[in-house]
């Protein structure tokens, strides 16, 4: 009979990183888009294009307190009898004749007639007259109707991501929901025996999990809605039902562990068992076991269990799938050319991601290896700006040489 904990048949080749980051990225699209409220769509990428119902402003208004006043009135030292008040949000009253004015807000409505503002600061308000220190010219301090939006502009486009201020126009033209690629639901759950909750007991030959605590807050950093799941044991049915479970509140499933070459590395049977998911040796360094497939529709990553090839493993394969999920073109973080401060030695044959430290000096950027580069170090990643990308076929690298950098953080 067939050893049941036998591993699956290992590839032996390495597939390229590139081939096989582009093979994966090709195989998931954006989600279906859906209307949200424009708070809730923040940070989303717009499906449709945005017109304005109406001219912004709607109608010529103040720009300063003061007073509306005919531009052939005003000249320095005119008086004029002061016939009325307009505070924002009221109606302009009548139309204003020669020699006179009315006392303006910021933002209440120019009566017609009127086509300049005088400030308050440069005016003597006498009650029932005023005086005008300085002269105004047509159109000073009048906002036109019109003239930041038309009616009928196209304010924002489709694929756009939405930022706060395109927030703000939405409300403006009138918006109350647009229709957006939603930010996918994503589930992370780590599988191991040796796996401990933070703050459960601590017992010979445990660890605590670090993954699914870094992948949740990573999806989460990449626009996901994402969630963790209870740790899960190296057991076949357990793991089965945590998949299966996990798959009806997903659209992108990560796991951590259980694909490398153990005798206990279940997680690779079980989601091959479970769906069209396929297991590489991916030419990475940290990261090379790689699962990747679907489960039904849902895309579904495992990812390694040491810490640091987990998080590398998200940034090159779960985050530009995120973003494309979300109807995003841009799926890379930026990324900047360094000088290197430290020797490098990679596989000829991977390529290599170190975790750096960046600094800025006179213009240029530099990157200082975060330490031992060891897989299960994650104080290599806290420590780190951004991930040094050493290409395959170059196996020493050494102080002075270019790299390119790609970055983990907003700001350095
Ligand atoms: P595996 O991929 O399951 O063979 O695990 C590789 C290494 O990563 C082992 O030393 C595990 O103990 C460790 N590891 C696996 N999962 C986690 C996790 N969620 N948090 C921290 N370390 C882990
Ligand atoms: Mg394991």
């Amino acid at each position: 009979m067939e050893d049941p904990d036998r591993p699956l048949e290992e590839p032996s080749e390495l597939i390229e990183l590139n081939r096989y980051r582009q093979q994966l990225l090709s195989r998931i699209g954006p989600l279906e888009p859906i209307a949200l409220g424009l708070l809730e769509a923040h940070g989303c990428v717009l499906s449709q294009d945005v017109k304005s119902d109406a001219d912004i402003p709607p109608f010529p208004n103040s720009a300063v307190d003061g007073f509306a006043v005919r531009s052939s009135d005003t000249f320095a030292g005119v008086e004029l009898d002061l016939v009325g008040e307009i505070a924002a949000g009221q109606e302009p009253g009548p139309p204003l004749g020669a020699g006179e004015a009315v006392r303006i807000m910021t933002g209440a409505p120019v009566p017609a007639g009127a086509d300049v503002i005088v400030p308050v600061e440069v005016a003597e308000d006498a009650g029932s007259r005023v005086l005008l220190r300085q002269p105004g010219r047509r159109g000073d301090h009048v906002r036109e109707a019109g003239e930041d939006v038309r009616a009928g502009d196209i304010v924002l486009r489709a694929g756009r991501r939405l930022v706060a201020a395109d927030i703000g126009m939405l409300a403006a033209v009138g918006a109350t929901n647009v229709l957006v690629h939603p930010r996918p639901r994503v589930v992370v759950l780590s599988t191991g025996d040796e796996l401990l909750e933070p703050g459960a007991p601590t017992r010979p030959g445990a660890i605590r999990d670090a993954n699914s605590y870094s992948l949740t807050a990573l999806a989460r950093e990449s626009g996901a809605t994402a969630f963790r799941l209870p740790i899960v044991p190296d057991d076949r049915r357990q793991l089965q039902e945590a998949f299966e479970g996990a798959l009806t509140q997903a659209d992108l499933l990560v796991t951590t562990g259980g694909v490398s070459a153990g005798r206990y590395d279940y997680v690779k049977q079980v989601l091959a068992q479970l769906g069209d998911v396929h297991f590489n040796r991916v030419g990475m360094q940290p990261g090379m076991p790689q699962a990747f497939g679907f489960l039904g529709t849902v895309p579904c990553f495992g990812l390694p269990g040491n810490p640091v090839s987990a998080y590398v493993s998200f940034e090159v394969f779960v985050r530009p799938a995120l973003r494309r999920m979300q109807g995003r073109t841009d799926l890379n973080r930026p990324r900047v050319t360094a000088v290197l401060e430290d020797e490098i030695v990679s596989p000829a044959d991977k390529v290599s991601f170190l975790r750096v430290k960046l600094r800025r000096e006179d213009g240029t950027w530099h990157a200082a290896l975060t330490g031992n580069q060891g897989s299960g170090l994650l104080r290599s990643v806290v420590e780190a700006d951004g991930l040094a990308e050493v290409p395959t076929g170059r196996t020493n690298l050494f102080p002075g040489e270019r790299v390119v950098v790609h970055l983990l953080v907003d700001t350095v």
